[in-house]
């Protein structure tokens, strides 16, 4: 969800819920982390980390230990691509069983360490410390699913795992008329209604589903059933004032949306016959990986990408600096310390065109798991995913630029505006443990202000 759309939902009085919250509280707008894709965006919001910590870098990346591609649900097709069977697999259990870093603690372990109780729902980064058995055993068996994963206290995951029985209906029914957020608003109303939890998150993904197919511009009813949802949790409070003297509540999206209207694909600046280049694209980002056998360094491997019109700034790591080039342009920067170090054109990541641009790039080129040169497309353009899907005609995101990367946020329930100056999506975990007095863990400590300079 994009901050204009959001403001021409409330303007419009078309989300009362959503507008009870923004009258009792605080409105503005933080920065999502690149690339600004959902798998990335969630671990970044659990973990308060950016991929050089969390190292989740991207939708669909390739695992060098494994030496396989892990795609976590660009579209059907694409999930056939990589073995649809081993994609669930690594979408419901591995992104948060096994890929998120040991080394970054979320926030739900930091709330139960301190003896709270977390809550979360549909939630796909969900690493907590209770374990939770898979509802379904026998189909977990021939899936060789996890039998049964570490997650949030109380935790509902589109009712493959259900901590507690809500009688909430299935989850995935029909997404287009929203029926998971549906399934939210049921187990979210069971769980206030019974006070059962310190902290939730309450995650609604209809609207972005909605959103993809549509265009942002097209998808304000997929916005009013978001909004319908969240009154049903505020009702099983009391309404929104009742509600507010209980909870205080946060409202963030995860990343915005720009509309698509040209298609490319990533591989194609690679020939077949070109050894150990791997290119793997979905939404508005790529990433190129070498492979052993690849004889193209990266700076090679970008030269090539430039030449796509469909990418727009184009990142390598280069001895130790990161790289980007857009339009032949070029700006050499890393983070010293707790200074930037700038050679080059700085109107390259001009910070108007690309919020939080330096930092955001840095932290993706730094995940050990991200790709030797990653792209963020131009506007107006989507990157085909491995099924050669895509969403031309609708809405994506993904990049760099600010309609991909501006989040709106929203605060109620607090003394005062609890937000940083320049706030980005990373700072919302260590301002929950703030609100509970739980110490910062060091995984989510920043050398920001520098960062942000
Ligand atoms: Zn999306």
């Amino acid at each position: 969800m994009t901050p204009d759309v959001l403001g021409r939902g409330l303007d419009e009085g078309r989300l009362p819920a959503l507008g009870a919250l923004a009258d009792a509280g605080w409105t503005g707008q933080g920065t999502s982390v690149f690339p600004s894709l959902t798998p990335v965006c969630l671990t970044s919001i659990a973990t308060g980390a950016f991929p050089d910590v969390h190292r989740i870098p991207h939708l669909v990346w390739y695992h060098r230990g494994e030496g396989r591609v892990i795609e976590y649900g660009s579209s059907f097709s694409a999930m056939r691509a990589v073995g649809a069977r081993q994609a669930i697999r690594d979408t419901i259990f591995g992104m948060s069983g096994e890929h998120v870093s040991p080394e970054a603690t979320t926030v739900f372990e930091a709330l139960e360490d301190a003896g709270l109780e977390p809550a979360a729902i549909n939630f796909t980064c969900y690493r907590g410390r209770t374990r939770h058995p898979i509802r379904l055993p026998a189909l977990a068996r021939r899936n060789r699913w996890y039998e049964a994963v570490y997650g949030p206290r109380h935790f509902f995951f589109f009712n493959v795992f259900e901590s507690e029985r809500t009688g909430a209906p299935l989850a995935v029914r029909s997404r287009l008329e929203g029926s998971i957020d549906d399934y939210a608003a049921a187990v979210g109303r069971w769980l206030v209604t019974r006070d059962a939890f310190d902290f939730l998150v309450f995650y609604l993904p209809d609207y972005d589903y909605a959103s993809h197919i549509a265009g942002p511009d097209r998808s304000l009813e997929a916005l009013e059933r978001s909004d319908r949802a969240l009154a049903r949790l505020l009702q099983a409070g009391g309404g929104a004032d009742d509600f507010l003297e209980r909870y205080a509540v946060l409202v963030c999206s995860d990343h915005g949306q720009t509309s698509v209207e040209r298609l490319a694909r990533l591989h194609d600046s690679f020939p077949e016959s070109l050894d150990g280049v791997l290119a793997l694209a979905s939404n508005r980002a790529g990433m190129v990986y070498r492979l052993p056998g690849c004889r193209l360094d990266s700076r090679a491997l970008a030269d090539r990408v430039e030449e796509d019109p469909a990418a727009d700034v184009v990142l390598f790591l280069e001895d130790g600096a990161a790289v980007a080039r857009r339009e032949g342009a070029e700006l050499r920067f890393a983070l010293e310390g707790e200074e930037w170090r700038l050679e080059g054109d700085a109107a390259v990541l001009e910070a108007e065109r690309y919020p939080n641009g330096l930092e955001r790039a840095w932290r993706a080129l730094r995940s050990p798991t991200a790709g030797d040169v990653i792209v963020s497309a131009a506007e107006g353009w989507e990157l085909a995913d491995l099924g050669g899907r895509h969403h031309l005609g609708g809405g994506s995101h993904g990049s760099l630029v600010a309609g991909d990367s501006t989040v709106p946020l929203m605060a109620a329930g607090f003394d005062e505006p609890p937000f940083p100056s320049d706030p980005g999506i990373t700072d919302l975990a260590p301002l929950v443990l703030a609100h509970f007095g739980v110490p910062t863990p060091a995984s989510m400590q920043k050398t920001r202000e520098a960062a942000r300079a």
